[in-house]
């Protein structure tokens, strides 16, 4: 055991700390920080100790190829890999960035996450639950079920003339659909491009552009809330936009949404445009498979664009396919009882891993849900939770944090019963969010799994394996299994121990992207040119003394206060344990003594108001909390944040208001409401 340990990349000493802590030696007291899963729960987990974790961990960082070929050989292939399981060079010095995992090996994704079950024996198990914007209106798939949409889709696009390695481009909302349109690429090696149905058609038409697909997958209107959303018609002007960009795309198959829009009200292209009602069923139930190379492409997913323009990100198959079913399943403690409900859209990485590759995978029920979380009210989420006895929730803290603002009687409400394990990801979720969400939402009987990762990254790459650590608030623990996270100062050396700097990885992981789409050169520059023979995030990020890590932002929004160097992370983590602050964003602005001072945007919760009383509280906090250096220069009451689509904050566009550069706010187009920039403007002098 300890001989294991000694082969661990940094803080194996203080993980022997922790882990006499869990075996009851020494230290709990000490630490009035720590949270620890109940025996009851460490008891059933796959992973049940610091321990067990340790020994895994060990053996997947010293033998790779062993570790995931094992695990890969649960998976169907009809031809294995060979000779190895992986090939990679991740430092430019050498040569060109090159991953590849279970390279020459045989497969295809949709068949491992559906006939594999159905043969297992899960074909009359629900696959997905679907629950629409309204009250009362749901659906539900089997396995077999699902497998036989999947096989006609699939098999209406091979009709169509679509093949292996041709580009699909999805835009549909939360319906059952649109899974069921990823799996039918994925069966007959379709390469699939989903873009979240909140997209103008500008940023639409900039993707169909970058991919040229041979069709475009649309419904005609979706209801988000309230508001009837028109989304043939943006796909309309989008592809009028692509069409001047010399992509005309030839078909656009489109589902009708009756509940949205009727058949007859939807604006119509002859030639072009076709129901997916009046095609798809009349098509067979059956469909062979497209069998892939494990490094044949899967899909293409743009990056949220928190920090600038997004990137086009390039999945393989097999690598993707193993990480994302295997970090599902021990990162959520994963059951065949459990009931399963992630709730990010698959317009996003958290959709494509987490909603349908890794649950479908491990032959899971998942919930498919249409609406908002606040709608009819923001109790929303608790009835679907009561309503299907969910027992593993997956959010981000942008809702959380929304929903901390109201009332917790509109949590209380309902049971959650059912709940056994919650998980976050997306920000940083500050501490005092954490600590909502366990309590009250949680009833102080789930852990956490906060999960920091990238649609880079595919799948989970620091998370808590929740029957096997003691949780900090708002740390994302230790490394998945086959990861290396290290952390870099600015020339690039590795700091060991306690310390904070810039997070790179080194070695690959399976579900690595391979590429940025058509731009070998920017993937090059962006991801492994900052810090020499490592993975860059972008992410800053410290380790505590037990070796925990906390991410601390991005590294481009590090503040520089008289020297001290300050993540936004920190700071507005301090603010939020204000009783009444909500969420906070802050960023830096120049300064003339200090060269940068701290501008600080907060949200209030409901009902409290603005008060120059309340600015000093919230001021004191920080210098309680932190020290007089990070004590915020400006706080600056913003009713709403400028947040991308996927629901984090972007600090950039704040940095802009705050230095009152408002003619250089840059690319917009993937935020949710640009309204709250107005807005946020219009109050700078409060
Ligand atoms: P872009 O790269 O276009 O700026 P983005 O980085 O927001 O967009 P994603 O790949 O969706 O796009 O998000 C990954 C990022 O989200 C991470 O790099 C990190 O900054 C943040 N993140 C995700 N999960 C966590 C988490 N659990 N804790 C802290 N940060 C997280
Ligand atoms: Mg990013």
């Amino acid at each position: 055991h300890v001989e294991s340990m000694a082969q661990l990349p940094s803080g194996a000493g203080k993980i022997q700390r922790l882990n006499a802590v869990i075996l009851g030696e020494a230290l709990a007291s000490e630490e009035d920080d720590l949270v620890l899963p109940s025996e009851e729960f460490s008891s059933q987990a796959h992973v049940s100790s610091p321990r067990q974790y340790l020994e895994m961990y060990s053996r997947s960082i010293q033998d790779p190829a062993g570790f995931w070929s094992e695990i890969g050989s649960q998976f169907y292939w009809k031809e294995t890999w060979a000779p190895e399981v992986v090939s990679e060079n991740l430092d430019v010095r050498k040569g060109a960035v090159k991953i590849e995992w279970f390279k020459g090996a045989l497969t295809n994704i949709c068949y491992n996450a559906l006939d594999r079950n159905i043969e297992a024996g899960y074909g009359d198990k629900v696959a997905i639950y679907w629950e629409g914007n309204e009250l009362g209106q749901d659906g539900q798939l089997t396995y077999k079920e699902l497998l036989e949409k999947v096989c006609q889709l699939a098999n209406y696009l091979k009709s169509v003339g679509v093949g292996k390695g041709d580009a699909v481009v999805i835009y549909l909302p939360m319906l059952m659909e649109l899974p069921i349109a990823m799996l039918a690429c994925a069966r007959i090696g379709a390469v699939h491009s989903v873009v979240f149905a909140g997209f103008s058609a500008e940023s639409l038409a900039q993707r169909i552009v970058d991919c040229k697909p041979k069709v475009v997958i649309t419904c005609n209107a979706v209801r988000r809330g309230s508001k009837p959303i028109h989304l043939k018609d943006i796909v309309d002007n989008a592809l009028v936009e692509s069409t001047k960009n010399d992509v005309p795309v030839g078909l656009c198959l489109t589902y009708e949404n009756p509940s949205a829009m009727k058949r007859e009200a939807t604006k119509w292209q002859d030639g072009r445009d076709v129901w997916w009602q009046d095609v798809v069923p009349t098509f067979p139930t059956e469909c062979p498979v497209e069998w892939v190379d494990a490094e044949d492409p899967l899909f293409l997913l743009y990056t949220s664009g928190s920090t600038g323009k997004p990137k086009g990100v390039l999945h393989t198959t097999g690598g993707y396919m193993v990480y994302t079913a295997t970090t599902f399943k021990y990162a959520f403690d994963y059951k065949p009882s459990d009931i399963y409900w992630c709730t990010a859209d698959c317009g996003w990485i958290t959709g494509h891993s987490y909603v349908t590759y890794g649950p479908l995978l491990n032959g899971a029920t998942v919930i498919v849900f249409e609406g908002a979380p606040n709608y009819p009210d923001v109790g929303r989420c608790w009835d679907i939770v009561d309503k299907y006895k969910v027992t593993i929730f997956y959010t981000a803290p942008t809702l959380v944090r929304s929903l901390m603002r109201e009332s917790s009687e509109y949590v209380t409400r309902y049971s959650r019963k059912s709940l056994r394990v919650l998980g976050s990801v997306g920000e940083p979720i500050n501490p005092s969010a954490w600590r909502w969400f366990f309590n009250v939402v949680g009833d102080s009987r789930c852990p956490i799994s906060d999960t920091w990762w990238q649609t880079e990254t595919g799948g989970f790459m620091i998370t808590p394996l929740p029957g096997a650590w003691p949780q900090k608030p708002g740390s994302a623990t230790f490394p998945f299994f086959g990861v290396q996270p290290v952390i870099v100062d600015e020339k690039g050396n590795e700091i060991e121990g306690e310390c904070s700097g810039y997070l790179c990885i080194k070695n690959s992981w399976p579900g690595a992207f391979r590429t940025l789409y058509g731009d070998h050169e920017r993937y090059e520059t962006t991801y492994f040119k900052p810090f020499a023979g490592y993975y860059f995030t972008g992410d800053g990020c410290s380790r505590d003394k037990d070796g925990y890590h906390w991410l601390t932002g991005r590294v481009d929004d590090v503040i520089n206060v008289s020297g001290h160097r300050i993540g936004t992370a920190e700071v507005e983590s301090a603010l939020v344990s204000h009783p009444q602050c909500a969420e906070a964003a802050v960023v830096g602005i120049e300064h003339e003594v200090k060269g940068q001072g701290i501008y600080a945007f907060v949200t209030l919760i409901e009902g409290v108001p603005y008060s120059e009383e309340l600015r000093k509280s919230l001021i004191l906090t920080v210098r309680k909390q932190i020290g007089a250096f990070a004590a915020p220069d400006k706080i600056h009451w913003a009713p709403g944040l400028p947040k991308t689509r996927s629901g984090k904050i972007m600090r950039r566009i704040l940095r802009k208001i705050a230095s009152r550069q408002l003619d250089e706010l840059g690319d917009t187009s993937t935020l949710a409401d640009p309204g709250v920039v107005q807005q946020l403007i219009s109050l700078s002098d409060c």
